[in-house]
């Protein structure tokens, strides 16, 4: 069984998919302590694998399923993925990279949040992926390096605390500029108001 935090539909509001209609399974649990963590991730139900597939069936036109948390990577197995594809929709995962993967998912988005507070009770393992996407608050870019990626974005880190978060975008936005590998991610799902 697979604790499963929440299953639902909407469009990717970051990174490369950005607007892209999909599938979010949100499985339960997070290895780390992100001090600037506001997802709701802990709760959860037991689900089967096949449970889960019906579940994602509801949206039969989505193309994409989301595999997000938490850290996804706590549960996902070659089982589960077997399954998914089953569906005959593409499977993406968020994962903070301190997991090793399983073969078959077709999209990986890497957020390490290493230098973090909280971010590193674990190392981080991954150093391939198809996106890395770092959630920005003035660290130095270059322990990004070692990272391949075929695309790199920053995106401001999201506070309640009105200047602190213009303080994170304007910094991401100078911080973009002036190293032209990356680009700019913004949580859109918050400007359009949806999951
Ligand atoms: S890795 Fe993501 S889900 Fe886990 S604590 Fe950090 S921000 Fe939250």
């Amino acid at each position: 069984m697979i604790k499963v935090n929440e299953i639902f539909y909407s469009l990717q509001g970051e990174g490369y998919h950005t607007g892209t209609p999909s599938v979010f399974v949100r499985l339960s649990g997070c290895n780390l302590r992100c001090a600037f963590c506001d997802t709701q991730h802990e709760a959860g139900t037991p689900m089967s694998i096949p449970a889960i597939v019906h579940e994602v069936m509801r949206y039969p036109v989505a193309r994409l399923i989301v595999l997000t948390g938490g850290e996804p990577a706590l549960w996902v197995d070659e089982a589960l993925l077997t399954a998914l594809h089953l569906t005959g929709k593409r499977i993406a995962i968020e994962t903070n990279g301190t997991r090793h993967l399983p073969e078959g998912i077709d999209w990986v988005t890497l957020s390490p949040k290493t230098g973090m507070q909280g971010g590193d009770l674990q190392p981080l393992v991954l150093t391939r992926c198809d996106e890395l996407k770092v959630v920005y608050v003035g660290q130095e870019l270059s322990q990004y390096d070692h990272i391949t990626a075929q695309h790199r974005f920053l995106q401001p880190c999201y506070c309640d605390d009105v200047t602190l978060r213009e303080q994170n975008m304007r910094a991401t936005v100078e911080a973009v500029m002036t190293h032209p590998g990356w680009r700019l991610s913004l949580q859109t799902h918050r400007v359009l108001n949806i999951r």
